[in-house]
């Protein structure tokens, strides 16, 4: 089949956006962060022992706009910025539906996710604030991946703790981080009070997300030139990762594309709000007015679907602020599910409350559905996608199948928010038949 010329909206390098979009200044009655021990609203004061001045401004900044550095934009280009816009004429032909299925290529980042955008953003602040070393937590590894690659870009370390579970099941996901030069330590560590605590009391434990939150924080807070980085979840986060959605807006124009699904996946929140929240703005001022934007999570960690709104810890133990937001429990434990990035019992509080105020809906799906998806993808356009990935995947799917079943020519545009090539143990048991259906997880 010949594919058209128009199968891949591109932009030029000046196209990289000038300005970060901050939902915040358009959602009305966000609440604020809690202190966990104060129980008050909390004061910039209060991130000073983790986080560096501009990255606390952002995170309670009420502006619509913010400007990005111009050193932040040129080092954009090294994450191949701006990405494509695609359009799967392979997969619409295989489905034989008459929609239109458009997606955003996060995979191409040299790190492999859309993580890299707001890494970068942590890492030139931070740097520019005098701070010589970050810390992290990862869980399947792409956020301690991002981080260790950007921190050569801007002339810092960086000390990543790895979920024990992950670091001993992925063993090259640590080559990749001690090729970029960073720090990595199996969580929990004998680097920190808190890690000896719970190797003391826990010895055979395979460790938590809130763990290594809670170790990563514990060495930033001690070091004054020690700061912590995040890779979801906060305002800030949110707002580096901006970047997609405005590129998406220009290519929309450049090719005039009107879509009637807006679609990605969300563990944390990062990807689907750079992705729909310039999109949001623009709907809620009159355009776009017949599309749906839709956030899939896992089966296994339904936090809109499922959750209570409600204030929550973001962490296990209890040591983060309490933040306004859907949430499974800061106690709940996802099952073990391939798509790491998804396994998070909270949802950022913009991404909650746009949820809440009726601007988006949400779905779920279970993980072998997944990854048939990701594997009808690889065959006919080529690319592995993530597991996170798959989910935004499956639903354009089924939205392309609900369209042959009416006969609409509806235009659908999901977000590939990286590629699988480091999650192949999951494709090689969804095709061996042997991967299963994810439970929903337990709580403590
Ligand atoms: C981390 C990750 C996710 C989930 O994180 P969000 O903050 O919800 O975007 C999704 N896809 C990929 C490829 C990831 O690495």
């Amino acid at each position: 089949m010949a594919i058209p010329k128009d199968a891949r909206i591109t932009l030029s390098p000046e196209e990289i956006p000038k300005k970060w979009y901050n939902i915040a200044a358009d959602l009305p009655n966000l609440k604020p962060m809690i202190h966990p021990v104060t129980k008050e609203p909390v004061k910039p004061a209060d991130f000073e022992a983790i986080f560096c001045k501009p990255i606390i401004e952002q995170e309670l900044s009420k502006e619509r706009y913010i400007d990005i550095p111009e050193e932040v934009r040129d080092n954009l280009m090294a994450l191949n910025r701006p990405s494509p816009l695609q359009r799967a004429y392979r997969l619409e032909k295989y489905l034989k539906t008459p929609a239109k299925i458009f997606f955003k290529r996060e995979d191409m980042s040299p790190l492999g996710s859309h993580k890299g955008n707001t890494a970068l953003a942590q890492a030139y602040y931070n740097a520019e604030s005098g701070i010589h070393t970050l810390t992290t937590e990862t869980g399947a590894g792409q956020w301690g991946t991002a981080l260790a690659m950007v921190s050569n870009l801007f002339d810092i370390k960086a000390t990543v703790f790895m979920v024990k579970g992950s670091y001993d099941a992925k063993p090259l996901r640590k080559t990749i981080i001690h090729t970029y030069g960073a720090e990595i330590y199996s969580s929990p560590s004998q680097h920190t009070e808190f890690g000896k605590k719970i190797l003391r009391e826990h010895p055979d434990t395979s460790g938590s997300l809130g763990i290594a939150i809670s170790e990563a924080c514990e060495m930033a807070a001690k070091d004054p030139g020690t700061c912590y980085a995040l890779g979801s979840v906060m305002n800030h986060v949110m707002l580096h990762q901006t970047v997609i959605g405005e590129e998406v807006l220009k290519q929309f124009a450049q090719a005039e594309i009107e879509p009637d699904y807006m679609i990605a996946c969300v563990g944390g929140g990062s990807n689907f709000a750079g992705f729909t929240f310039p999109f949001l703005r623009e709907k809620m001022h009159g355009k776009f007015q017949n599309s749906e934007v839709i956030a899939v999570e896992p089966k296994a960690a339904p936090s809109l679907t499922t959750g209570e709104y409600r204030y929550d810890y973001g962490d296990t133990a209890g040591m983060t602020p309490l933040m306004y937001m859907y949430t499974l429990g800061s106690n709940f434990i996802p099952s073990a599910i391939h798509a790491g990035g998804l396994r998070y019992h909270g949802m950022s509080p913009l991404v909650s409350a746009a949820f809440d105020q009726h601007k988006i809906t949400a779905v779920s799906y279970d993980q072998p559905a997944t990854f048939d998806a990701g594997i009808l993808f690889a065959r006919t356009e080529g690319i592995i996608p993530a597991p996170e990935s798959c989910h935004a995947l499956k639903c354009a799917i089924d939205k392309a199948l609900e369209c042959k079943a009416k006969n609409e020519a509806k235009t659908i545009v999901f977000n590939l928010s990286g590629h699988g090539l480091l999650d192949l143990a999951g494709y090689e048991q969804a095709l061996d038949g042997t991967l299963p259906s994810s439970a929903v997880g337990d709580h403590y």
